[in-house]
């Protein structure tokens, strides 16, 4: 692994460390380009003052560029720091948080979706759940995001823990995998998952990306700073992948988060 896109920092109340000591633990475990995505500050502007505690705050997102900008020239030469973050697809808020941002050096969006809807009051997405109702919303609301043009990869797409059928799952799974094969853009194996036995990463899931053709990447989703590209865990991750006759790239190409900023026509 040369390079992870998925790390985050202490502004999401779950994730602990400086800056400086993901940097210094990609370095050592041999990354020449570690991209922060931070779970994405969102402007919910909500009436009853509704926000959520595992993002950073919108009043945080300038120290978080600052301080990466700076970490950046600081490490030039050694390791190549991008400034992104993790962001859901909120529909009712999305276009309006994507043009606050655009006064800031962002470099590229994952898509993470945590929730359904517009999060408030909404259905977290990796709840075990056998309903198809709730993996269809899912699977339709993801590839909503997909189609915006703004997300350069979906992280730990498998992250619903649907405990119905093989028959429904894949159902939901091969239109997701299939509109990744056709826009291009690659799945996540999401290293934190495998290293915490989560439900995520899914064998069926894995199993539909690789008949459908779906690229994969690894991502650390780093949330403490000896989970940057922890060699075992990455071994790990290859040999389950190459069960699949899958190889993850190792880097990627940033889409521009403000694609769809350009295309928008309210
Ligand atoms: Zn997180
Ligand atoms: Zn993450």
């Amino acid at each position: 692994m040369i390079a992870n896109y998925h790390t985050h920092t202490a502004r999401c109340n779950h994730a602990v460390g400086t800056e400086r000591d993901y940097i210094e633990q990609g370095i050592a475990n041999g990354l020449q380009v570690l991209g922060f995505s931070d779970h994405a500050p969102y402007l919910f502007n909500d009436p009853d003052g509704y926000y959520s505690n595992m993002r950073m705050r919108p009043e945080e997102f300038r120290d978080y560029c600052d301080t990466l900008t700076a970490l950046r020239e600081e490490y030039r030469g050694r390791i190549d720091i991008r400034i992104g973050l993790e962001m859901e697809y909120y529909p009712a808020h999305f276009h309006r948080t994507l043009q606050w941002m655009q006064d800031f050096p962002l470099d590229y969006l994952i898509l993470g979706q945590h929730f359904l809807g517009n999060e408030k009051g909404c259905r977290y997405c990796g709840g075990r759940t056998d309903d198809e109702a709730v993996l269809k919303q899912y699977v339709d609301q993801v590839i909503e995001g997909l189609h915006t043009g703004c997300f350069t990869y979906l992280a730990h797409p498998d992250l619903p823990a649907f405990t119905g059928s093989d028959r429904v799952y894949a159902r939901h799974m091969t239109r997701l995998c299939e509109t990744m094969h056709a826009l291009d853009i690659p799945a996540e194996l999401n290293l934190l998952g495998l290293m915490q036995g989560r439900a995520y990463p899914s064998r069926r899931f894995w199993r539909i990306a690789a008949e459908t053709g779906c690229r994969c990447v690894l991502g650390c989703d780093a949330h403490t700073p000896t989970a940057t590209a922890e060699p075992t865990i990455i071994a790990e991750a290859m040999d389950a992948l190459a069960q699949f006759g899958l190889t993850p790239v190792e880097t990627l190409p940033l889409k521009d988060p403000f694609a769809a900023l350009y295309t928008k026509k309210d």
